[in-house]
Order: structure tokens, then sequence, then C-alpha cells
């Protein structure tokens, strides 16, 4: 090809501490609000009323400078990483600034995974920092003597709440900031330079590690903060129940930073209680969390009788909605919960089910059912269905296939794997979906999940939905048993709300009319409690290992 005439504009890198340099200039008095970790007790000198910190941009700005200092001290290279083990908090918002902004990667890990999987993702990442909330501090000193890269453990709190440790002697957040000065440049570099580092859960085999760059971080973000995206802006009020340890609070730190929403981080408590209680004193219009953090808040809700008054609208996402949840919300609440699709290997957003202008004449019902879709991709997410074979299947809302995905922020490799995960320049999902000439996807399972009867699919989520949606039913999951002649066949395993009543044979009829009867359950189990992961998803594998000796009465 001729050599292209290059454009006149400046070669400005997108990088993650330009967000914060922003904040601060144009939204700095936009506030910060954290639920503390040290509760009630807790004083470092900024506002703090019942265990409640309050701070701007403009504060935290200037903290994540004096970090960037004290990390610098402390030889924190080009590079390296430096880890967290923390809840959403105003200290946790710094280090993601402080740490990827001088040119090192913020490696947030799990802390609810097992502590071997900690030491063990901690050793991979070859973390040089750790950073721990108080909670944490058990995992730490269990983990320390296996973790010989790790020179430095810092406390993120201050002097009067150090924890007594047997096998580290950490460092104190508040003082190695008090040490240095706010004054510092953030370097400039290669914006393709990396920026986080996340593991995904590793259902199977071990975790793996996503690289993130500064550049993908910021065009997600700009992609997130869309209107047909997040719909984020300076108007509002953020509440990110997703922790900031999973895939980054799915961008709300660095999209609310971006288009300066106040921030409210709800700390260690994520009980239904304590989330509407800020919900109400910080006036929250936005929030974002999984379908169990949902059900929770919903059931306090409907315990109580409360109503948010200020809360607008809610992202879920992480597993599917369930159409029962989204309508008691809306129906009882008036408020809009938002189906949204990704992936850690997609930093993570891939769809958001918001309407099209030619939805907007249909009926409630109709709108409702596109809503219910996990969503069409903003400019940036190309997405297509594929057969067995490879081949492109068609756009047509029915078809469902295996789901490929590419763009600028979605995965290339995984960190220090020798070869790419991509088959011809898309990343497979490992999710099975429909497309339709709107673009709108739907999930039908998990690829693994999926249940196989008589060479047909059955998608577990619409079997679980419409148990869901069942006055006594709190949690359903479906899962394929074994069977002699189908191969698989679906078993509806129900967790009951306290204190409701509902019989197997209510359960198999309350599908009747719903679907096609051959996707009718063949058996219903109850029991008291379902195995959740480590960012609250029903552990389907978890669940197949309980019932692998359960014979269904058909078989
Ligand atoms: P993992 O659970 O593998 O650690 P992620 O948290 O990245 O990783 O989860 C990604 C997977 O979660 C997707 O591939 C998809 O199966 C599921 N998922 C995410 N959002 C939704 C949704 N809205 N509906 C259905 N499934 C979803």
């Amino acid at each position: 090809m001729a050599t292209p005439l290059m454009g006149q504009m400046m070669d400005v890198p997108l990088l993650i501490s330009s967000l914060l340099v922003h904040a601060e200039k144009y939204h700095g008095d936009a506030e910060i609000v954290s639920r503390t970790v040290e509760g009630a007790s807790a004083d470092n000198g900024t506002t703090i009323n019942k265990g409640i910190h309050r701070y701007t941009y403009r504060d935290a700005a200037a903290r994540a400078r004096q970090l960037a200092n004290a990390l610098t001290r402390l030889g924190l290279g080009d590079g390296e990483r430096a880890a967290t083990l923390a809840w959403n908090g105003y200290r946790h918002f710094e280090a993601y600034y402080a740490i990827s902004g001088m040119g090192s990667v913020v490696h947030t890990i799990n802390p609810r995974l097992h502590p071997e999987q900690i030491a063990w993702i901690a050793n991979h990442a070859e973390d040089r920092v750790l950073f721990f909330d108080l909670t944490f501090a058990p995992i730490v000193d269990g983990i320390a003597a296996h973790c010989p890269n790790v020179k430095a453990w810092i406390a993120m709190t201050d002097r009067a709440h150090m924890p007594a440790m047997k096998n580290v002697q950490p460092l104190c957040y508040e003082d190695l900031l008090a040490a240095e000065s706010d004054a510092y440049d953030w370097p400039s570099f290669d914006e393709k330079a990396a920026a986080c580092l996340c593991y995904t859960s590793g259902t199977t085999g071990n975790p793996k590690g996503v690289l993130y760059s500064h550049r993908s971080t910021l065009l997600h973000a700009y992609a997130a903060a869309l209107p047909d995206g997040l719909s984020l802006s300076g108007c509002e009020v953020v509440l990110p129940v997703v922790p900031m340890f999973h895939v980054n609070a799915w961008t709300l730190p660095y999209v609310c930073a971006m288009v300066g929403a106040k921030i409210v981080f709800p700390g260690a408590a994520l009980d239904g209680t304590s989330v509407c209680e800020l919900f109400e004193t910080e006036r929250v219009t936005f929030s974002a969390g999984v379908p169990t953090v949902w059900l929770a808040v919903l059931q306090h809700l409907q315990k109580t009788g409360h109503k948010p008054t200020t809360l607008k609208r809610m992202l879920v996402g992480g597993s599917a909605c369930p159409p029962a949840l989204m309508q008691a919300f809306e129906r009882d609440y008036g408020i809009t919960l938002v189906h949204g699709w990704g992936m850690t290997e997609m930093s993570p957003l891939g769809t958001v089910g918001n309407l099209k202008q030619k939805h907007l004449s249909l009926p409630e019902s109709e709108q409702f059912a596109v809503r219910l879709k996990q969503g069409r991709p903003p400019y940036g997410v190309d997405l297509k269905i594929v057969d067995p074979e490879g081949r492109e299947l068609p756009r047509d809302g029915q078809t469902s296939g295996d789901l490929l995905v590419r763009g600028p922020w979605i995965i290339d490799r995984y960190f220090k794997a020798d070869d790419s995960p991509l088959v011809d320049g898309w990343f497979p999902t490992g999710d099975v979906a429909t497309l339709d000439a709107d673009g709108y996807m739907q999930i039908t399972d998990r690829s693994k999940d999926v249940i196989k009867s008589g060479g047909e699919w059955i998608s577990s989520i619409d079997l679980e939905n419409i148990a869901m949606a069942h006055p006594a039913v709190a949690m359903a999951a479906v899962i394929g048993i074994a069977h002699p002649k189908w191969d698989e066949r679906p078993l509806l395993v129900v967790v009951k709300k306290p204190d409701a009543e509902v019989a197997r044979e209510e359960l198999l009829k309350h599908y009747e009319g719903k679907i096609a009867k051959w996707w009718t359950p063949d058996d219903v189990a109850f029991t008291d409690a379902l195995p959740l992961g480590a960012t609250g998803k029903v552990q389907k594998n978890k669940l197949r290992e309980q019932f692998r000796d359960y014979t269904l009465p058909t078989a």
C-alpha cells in the first residue's frame, strides 16, 4: 500500500492518569464517599462521620500523587505489579490511579478466592507490593510465607488501626502518604502499556490473567459512558456494588472520573440493609451489581416496606437477569434494571440492553422482551455466532451458536501465555447465544451449562427464569443430569423463600404453556442454598458435582 498521508493532530496518549487530572481540574469538588472498613472509629484527618469517609476528586488526586511518590520510594518499577485485596473504598480508588498512573500495573485480587489460589495468583503475577484492607489481614498472614516476590505489604488504614500480624510487618498506608509531598508529575508513555491485571475466576483449571492497557481501559470507559452504554454523566450519583476486584468494578471508577459523577463506595457492607441505607443517605441514582445482589436488595425492600427515593437505574449483569426481578423493581419501585453482558476478557463490557427509537412506540410488554435480552454492542465491540465448524450463523434471533467477539478492549492473549486463544482474530466467549437483525444478543447458556437432550439443546437460563417467577422460589438453578435415553435431562434445584411452601408438582406445572413440553425439567430438588462463586454467581460445576449420583425418576 502507498504511504498514507498522516493526520496532523496532537499525539496525546490515552493514559489512566489523565482521567484523574481531568477530574481534579473540571469537577474537583464532586464527592467520593466511602463506608470505611474501620467503621465508626476511623479518623485520618478527613471528614468522617459514623464510618463514612467523604472527600472530593481534588483530594483523591492529591493523595494519589502522594501514593505514587511513596511507591516510587519503595522501588516499584515500570510495568511491575502491585496487588490489592480490598473492598470498594477511597484508598482502593487512590491505589488504582497511583499504580497505573506511575507506569506500574494494578493487580486486583478477588479476596473471596481460596487463600491457596490467592497465593498462586500473586506468584503468577509476580506482585511486588500488596495492599490489603483490614478484613483481609488473616489471608495475608496465611499466604505471606508463600509469596516471596512481595517486598512490601501495605495495610490500607491509619496508625491507630494497624493490625497485629504474625508473619508480616505491614506498612501503614496513611503513614506512607503522610511522609510524601503531593507534588508528582504523572509520566507520559505509550498508551498500549499495561495498566491493570485481572484474573478470571477460573472455575476450571488455574485462573488466567487478563492484562488491560491504558488505551483499552480508556476506550472502554468512553464506550461505557455513552447513552446507549451505561449513560453516565456529571448528574449521576453512582454506587458500584460490583467489587473493584471484579473486572475493575465494571469500569465505574474510570467512567465516574471521566464524567464527574459522584461515587459512593459501599466498603465491606454489601447486604441489602447497608446498601439501601447508602442509596438514601447519599441520594444514589445509579448502581451496578450481579442478580444475586439485587435479589437481596429486593427482599430487604419487600420486608421493610421501604422505597428508594432517588435510585433510578441499576445495571445488572454477570449472569442472566431473571425477568421476575426486572419486573418487580420496575412495577413496585419505578427502578429500571438495565441488562448488561460481558466478561473479564472484555474489560468487561460487551452489550447493554437499551432500546432503539423504533421500540419506543411498542407496547410495554414488547419493550420489556427486548430489554430482557443481554443487549446490543456499543461501537468498539463486534459480535458473531458460529456453528461447530466455525461457519457464521444467521442473525435471525432464533438460531443459536457459539458467540465470538472482537474489538480494541478484548483480550489478545492471556498474561504469560504462549499462544493466543483467538480463532481467526475473534475471541470465543464460551457462551451460546442468538443475535437478531437489530444487533441484540441473547445468551442461551454458557456452552458448558447448556443441557443436551436427545441431540437438542435446552437453555438452563430459560428454565431458571421461569422458576424464579414463581412466588415461592428464592433461587433456582437448572443442571443437566445423565439420562440413559436422552443423554441429559434437566433437573431444577430450588431454594424456597423463607416460610414459603411449594411442591414439586406445582413447580413443574408452572412450566406449562411457557416452553416446549420436552424442555420441562424431569425433577425438582429442594436445597437450603446454592453454591455461589467468588463473584456471586451460582457455581454450576459444584452443583453438578453435588448431584452427580442423582437418579432422575424418568431414568
Ligand atoms: P468468570 O465467571 O468466567 O470468572 P466473568 O466474570 O468474566 O468470568 O464472567 C463472564 C461470563 O459471565 C460470560 O461469559 C457469561 O457466561 C456470563 N454472563 C455475564 N453477564 C451475563 C448476562 N447478562 N447474562 C448471562 N450471562 C452473563
